[in-house]
């Protein structure tokens, strides 16, 4: 089993200097000027081993054929696609800016590529694989950690480009879910390593709803000393477009200013209630309370609860009847 582990691995990296390799190639010229287009310093390029999956159907293939390695191999780890009604195997990656996902280790266990221009499907990640788990790995975990001795806060995005632009404009604490929303599991893992996580997902209808998801999921980890707050953009902005637009410094502000989570659960669940008759007040405060029912026990939910009082005038005790026990934190 960990023999076959170390093949994939390697597998993977081998894949990731041949893109690298045919981004310097002629053949890149499309990547390289698309790259320059969106911004990208070939430092920055190179911070994130940006590469280039050629146009072929079978360039890749051939390249690790020469080197001895399976089909099956290439097949397991998402490289090549396995045609059942022809038989027939091609490059899964074709003619796409390849962006290798790596490991908290730095070893590459997957790929995302984006097309240069407009064709669909925009962008195209590894399947899961023995190495690759959709639901727990974070794109530019490693990197940020790579250029932060000590590192405090992350901000969690939703794309690839929201955090090689970042970085480019010297934001190096951004990571992004790959395309699935933020689970618990992400979030158990990164505040094992930072204090406070910031969510900033992009300005619009998909992007306000992933931070009432995200708000859910973040809950269960509040454990007092924990901070967790939310950014909301611009209309039609994502993290990529305004920092371009408004540049480091009110990019850094925003963040500075963005919401806590205490301010961001109530106003989402005041959001679109007139709060003026007694039912409407109903449904605001279950669903504050539900939201704090899911709170570990701790300072943070009492407050919480206080502050619903407050709001409401209601008895804290009537709310504290009827909210769930939340989990005792391990010391
Ligand atoms: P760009 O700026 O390059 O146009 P984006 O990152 O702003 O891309 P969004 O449409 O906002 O693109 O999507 C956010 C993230 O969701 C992407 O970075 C990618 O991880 C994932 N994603 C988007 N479209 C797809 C798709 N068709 N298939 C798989 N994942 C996708
Ligand atoms: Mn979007
Ligand atoms: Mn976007
Ligand atoms: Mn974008």
């Amino acid at each position: 089993h960990e023999r076959k582990r170390k093949e994939g691995v390697n597998l993977l990296e081998l894949a990731g200097s041949y893109y690298r390799e045919r981004l310097k190639m002629p053949e890149g010229e499309g990547a390289r000027r698309y790259l320059a287009a969106r911004g990208l310093s070939p430092e920055v390029q190179q911070a994130f081993a940006i590469g280039y999956a050629p146009a072929g159907w079978e360039a890749l293939k051939g390249h690790l054929a020469e080197r001895g390695i399976s089909e099956a191999v290439q097949i397991e780890y998402g490289l090549l696609v396995h045609r059942e009604e022809s038989g027939r195997t091609y490059d899964r990656f074709r003619d796409r800016v390849m962006f290798p996902i790596r490991d908290i280790r730095g070893r590459t266990i997957a790929f995302g590529g984006r097309v240069l221009g407009d064709a669909k499907p925009k962008y195209l990640n590894s399947p899961e694989t023995p190495v690759f788990h959709k639901g727990r790995e974070l794109y530019g975990l490693f990197e940020a950690r790579q250029a932060n001795s000590r590192l405090e806060r992350l901000v969690i995005v939703e794309g690839y480009m929201d955090v090689v632009a970042l970085a480019q404009f010297g934001i190096r604490n951004a990571v992004a879910t790959l395309g699935t929303s933020t689970s618990e599991e992400h979030l158990g893992r990164l505040f094992r390593m930072v204090g406070e996580v910031v969510f900033c997902f992009d300005g619009d209808q998909a992007g306000r709803q992933a931070a009432a998801r995200a708000l859910q999921a973040v809950l269960p980890q509040m454990i007092d000393g924990r901070q967790a707050r939310f950014m909301f953009l611009p209309e039609g902005e994502d993290p990529d477009s305004l920092v371009r637009r408004e540049g480091s410094g009110a990019f850094a502000d925003r963040i500075t200013c963005a919401s806590p989570l205490s301010e961001f659960l109530f106003d989402h669940a005041a959001e679109g209630r007139d709060l003026a008759t007694i039912e409407s007040r109903e449904r605001f405060a279950s669903q504050v309370l539900s939201a704090i029912g899911k709170l570990p026990e701790g300072v943070l939910k009492s407050l919480l609860l206080t502050e619903l009082s407050r709001r409401t005038g209601v008895a804290q005790s009537r709310f504290e009847a009827l909210v769930a026990p939340g989990d005792v934190p391990e010391a």
